[in-house]
């Protein structure tokens, strides 16, 4: 299907198989950020919605957990081939609700790939244990699932992070049901739609659209035995508290405040090039995004090509839009305030705008410099393509400014001394350390998460680590042969 010509799907619960229309719903309408056109409107469901969706997921439960995790990943091999079809509709349309550009769409969906390969290789992962633990006898573990499970997702990647949880819990045998976030819900009924087409049985995956009060339902629902979270700290803390507190498992990812710590010696271009692109890349919008560059000594000359490359973004061509007008005037507030109280704007992005496009919200690359640790755009997550500047006078001083954030997603350092670059990534306060990377995202099989306010719960949200998240051990111990010696540990 062309790209331009490109059918927009409306956004509907899907709940056992079946996509319902939004009647009786109280909706909300979805806006494309490239140019505030209306795409749809997103139902805002309710406990009810919710308690059908953990039926359908319930009452399909038992035939799918049944089922040899090789039998179930063969659907998702389907499932990752009907999405490496469709990878140029499934990016226009990352494209169109977030507004990310179309480069960067793919390189999303291409992630959400690698991904779902991850989820077909579990079988190899979780084959359990035996052992003969005393004569004739024989302990084994195995892994399996916790039943209908909970995913709530924020709108900053609207087919990823969904891939993130949706593919493991599935192949571990868990029944699924995703909260999308309410705006971006779009990218979510075509991994409905796909996954019904690779074969997925009815009831085993369901997309429940809402906010808040959704949120809410899924933490309170007796049914529902573990929540996956992905959003922002104020959030993360209050779906953790709310979801722990009735006796489920969660994992909570929250926000983040980037640091990149640049060493005079950095190598020039592979630095500006790489800051610049980690701090506007998906126009700021990254959990892992550079927020801040801690410039060690002097590093002006690394500043300088910095300014020049950012002069090189351009919204609207390779540099999308944010999510809304809302955001647009919060990241600009913090441009402006950081001014006030003394930092140097020496790239501005301020009042962006795109011809034709009139009506999107765009912000321009911004490089503010002179920030210092107390002003506000030093502290907080500004999630927009701006980079604060702080100065440091050496390499400690450069850490102790990282460690004060009560953050912890990732922190990089540039150097081209191996010594330096040890000594930081041994120290800085984050889950995701990155030398000479400015997005430093661990792939597949690594897990993905951070520390502090980053993340609360055990564990990280992908790879291994998500194996035991989604799972529970049984322990069965065996004995064949009655002539074995018995004592009183078997
Ligand atoms: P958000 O916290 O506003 O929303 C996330 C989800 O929570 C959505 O599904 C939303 O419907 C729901 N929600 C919002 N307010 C709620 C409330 N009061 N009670 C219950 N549920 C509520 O986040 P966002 O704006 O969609 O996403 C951006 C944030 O997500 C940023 O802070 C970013 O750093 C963070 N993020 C973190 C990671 C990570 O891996 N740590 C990854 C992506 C995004």
């Amino acid at each position: 299907m062309s790209v331009t010509t490109q059918k927009i799907p409306q956004a509907q619960n899907y709940i056992g198989g079946n996509f319902n229309e939004l009647n009786g719903h109280q909706t909300m309408e979805v806006i494309s950020p490239l140019d505030g056109a209306t795409l749809s409107k997103v139902p805002l469901s309710t406990a009810t919605d919710l308690d059908a969706a953990v039926k359908a997921a319930k009452a399909a439960f038992p035939a799918w957990s049944e089922l040899t995790s090789k039998d179930r990943v063969q659907i998702l091999y389907k499932y990752r081939t009907l999405v490496e079809q469709n990878l140029a509709e499934l990016a226009h349309l990352v494209h169109v609700e977030n507004g990310k550009t179309i480069g960067e769409a793919t390189a999303e969906v291409l992630k959400s790939i690698e991904l779902t390969e991850f989820a077909c290789s579990i079988p190899q992962l979780v084959q359990g244990e035996i052992m003969e633990v005393s004569k004739g006898v024989e302990c084994r573990i195995d892994k399996k699932p916790i039943g209908v499970v909970a995913c709530i997702s924020p709108f900053n990647f609207p087919h990823m992070v969904p891939h993130w949880t949706v593919p493991n819990a599935l192949a571990l045998g868990n029944c699924v049901i995703l909260k999308p976030s309410e705006t971006v819900p779009l990218s979510a009924v075509r991994m409905a739609e796909m996954l019904q087409e690779a074969g997925l049985p009815d009831g085993v995956f369901n997309v429940v659209n809402g906010a808040k009060e959704t949120v809410e339902a899924i933490c309170d629902h007796p049914d529902i035995t573990a929540v996956s979270f992905v959003g922002s700290t104020h959030v993360a803390k209050i779906v953790y508290k709310r979801a722990t507190s009735n006796l489920k498992r969660c994992v909570a990812l929250g926000g983040a405040k980037n640091h990149l710590i640049v060493l005079p010696d950095a190598h020039l271009e592979m630095t500006a090039t790489n800051v610049a692109a980690s701090m506007s890349g998906c126009a700021g919008q990254r959990c892992m995004a550079a927020a801040a560059m801690v410039g060690v000594g002097d590093v002006d000359h690394i500043v300088n090509r910095l300014c020049e490359v950012a002069k090189t973004i351009v919204p609207g061509d390779n540099l999308g839009s944010v999510i809304s007008q809302a955001a647009k005037e919060r990241i600009e507030a913090y441009i402006t305030e950081a001014e006030a109280a003394g930092a140097k704007v020496l790239v501005d992005g301020r009042n962006a705008n795109v011809a034709g496009k009139e009506g999107g919200f765009y912000v321009g690359a911004t490089v503010i410099d002179y920030v210092t640790p107390d002003m506000k755009i030093a502290k907080e997550e500004v999630f927009g393509p701006v980079i604060a500047i702080i100065r440091a006078k050496n390499i400690d001083e450069a850490i102790a400014i990282e460690n004060a954030s009560n953050y912890g997603n990732a922190a990089a350092v540039f150097t081209q001394s191996g010594r330096h670059a040890r000594y930081i990534m041994e120290r800085a306060s984050a889950g995701m350390i990155g030398v000479n990377i400015g997005v430093p995202v661990p792939r597949e099989p690594f897990g993905f998460g951070g520390w502090n306010d980053s993340k609360f719960g055990v564990g990280d949200i992908t790879g291994k680590s998500s194996i035991e998240f989604w799972t529970q051990p049984k322990k069965t111990t065996m004995k064949w042969n009655p002539e074995a010696f018995t004592n009183w540990m078997s």
